[in-house]
């Protein structure tokens, strides 16, 4: 994992994008996470300091499996070989004040613990990443239920698109956005995704 990037998706849902207020992209909008933001396995998160309004984000994480760059969509599948379920956090209020003054978003975005990710599935042959239910509980209330052939561009798509900008390595991960119902946690809440009806992540934010 010496190599690993988080590349994230914005904006992969027409019906989060509307809820934000966004307009629906005609391009992919990317952003990244540095290593330092991967929340290690079994730990919480600890609400941090900077500020008021922490939001989850529950999105369809895909582990790249071999090196490219300038990958065809057609070959895209033959680059990630794992999928899993992934949290983006993200301070609303930081990402809104950046977004109002056109500033990128990283405080609000790549902070250290803000990617978190599950238990990752291999993909075989039956497992097709562009049909997946996926759920989010919250404090084991539904918050939000997606479906990955919702997505405006598809995993092989979004593959094709970023390659052009940045060689993909073994390890990297792929956020591919968030469907509606993203919402704030507070400390206590805990969060638990389910992936094709199995649980693959559990965080708690103290
Ligand atoms: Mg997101």
């Amino acid at each position: 994992m010496i190599f690993m990037k988080i590349i994230c998706v914005g904006r992969n849902y027409a019906d989060h994008a509307k809820e934000l207020k966004n307009e629906v992209p005609t391009e992919p909008v990317i952003f990244m996470k540095p290593k330092s933001a991967l929340l290690p396995q079994g730990k919480a998160l600890y609400y941090p300091e900077f500020t008021e309004d922490l939001h989850y984000e529950c999105e369809l994480v895909v582990k790249i499996t071999g090196n490219g760059k300038y990958i065809q969509e057609k070959f895209a599948h033959k680059y990630y070989g794992e999928v899993s379920l992934g949290i983006d956090f993200t301070a609303r209020d930081l990402q809104d004040k950046q977004k109002k003054k056109g500033l990128p978003w990283e405080i609000a975005k790549a902070f250290d613990g803000s990617a978190v990710v599950g238990n990752f599935v291999p993909i075989t042959s039956e497992t097709d990443v562009h049909n997946i239910a996926f759920v989010l509980y919250k404090n084991g209330e539904m918050v939000q239920k997606g479906h990955t052939r919702d997505m405006i561009f598809s995993v092989d798509k979004i593959i094709a698109y970023v390659s052009k900008f940045f060689t993909l390595n073994i390890g990297d991960l792929i956020f591919t956005g968030t469907p509606a119902g993203v919402g704030p946690v507070l400390p206590g809440d805990k969060l638990e995704g389910y992936m094709q009806g199995n649980k693959v992540l559990e965080v708690e934010v103290k």
